[in-house]
């Protein structure tokens, strides 16, 4: 993922023609798409294809397999376009790495630690572990806590070459300016784009703030 305007919007809907049609609208704007259970769920794997013919996609599957299962995802998603593909990387360096060797040349990001408050229950306290392991395994980048600016900064010093990703921006609490000075490269942003009355100006006002 090359950084432009650092914004990669999380398409959590559930309308093919939807997605396709803000897609359309701020496609110069953004980095990349992020596409999950939601979308996929509801219009097939294709949707993946749709959308990388407008920008870059990325599959927000969070593989969390045995090595097997997490492979045949991942070649689902390569072969239907996707340009990046998130991992759980709780589940260890041979599911970690299943992905990172079927998706080449894709890149793979690892979710080193989660946004929500059930994630400080057994997440946080061994993040520094799956950070480690994950990079061990080949990672391009890490999904971090947008909504823990001090937990970014801690990965930005520890992990200097890891690209880092951070959802959590908005509706969740997090702030854009924030996060991108405590060193994340990108922002993922859904609710607040996706349920905006006017998206395109959501995203300009979001690259402007972090400017
Ligand atoms: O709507 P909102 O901006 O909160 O969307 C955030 C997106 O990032 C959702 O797709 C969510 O599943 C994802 N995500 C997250 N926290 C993580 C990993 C992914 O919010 N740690």
């Amino acid at each position: 993922m090359e950084k432009k305007s650092g914004i990669i919007v999380a398409l959590d809907i559930e309308s093919r023609e939807k997605a396709l049609m803000l897609a359309l609208e701020i496609s110069d704007l953004i980095d990349g798409i992020k596409v999950g259970y939601p979308l996929v769920l509801s219009s097939g794997i294709s949707i993946v294809r749709d959308l990388s013919k407008l920008t870059k996609v990325i599959c927000d599957f969070k593989l969390a397999d045995i090595p097997n299962t997490n492979k045949m995802i991942a070649l689902l998603a390569k072969q239907n376009g996707a340009e990046g593909i998130i991992v759980q990387g709780f589940t260890g360096s041979d599911s970690i790495r299943a992905v990172v060797e079927s998706f080449s040349p894709g890149e793979v990001y690892s979710v080193v630690e989660m946004t929500h408050p059930g994630a400080l229950e057994f997440i946080q306290p061994v993040s520094m572990d799956i950070a480690r392991i994950s990079v061990q395994a080949g990672v391009n980048g890490f999904i971090v806590p947008g909504t823990r600016p001090e937990r970014i900064e801690i990965y930005r010093k520890n992990f200097p070459n890891m690209k880092l990703f951070a959802p959590g921006i908005g509706v969740q609490g997090g702030n854009a300016k924030k996060v991108i000075e405590s060193g994340a490269d990108f922002l993922i942003i859904g609710r607040s784009i996706y349920e905006s009355e006017k998206p395109r100006k959501e995203v300009e006002n979001i690259i402007d703030s972090i400017q």
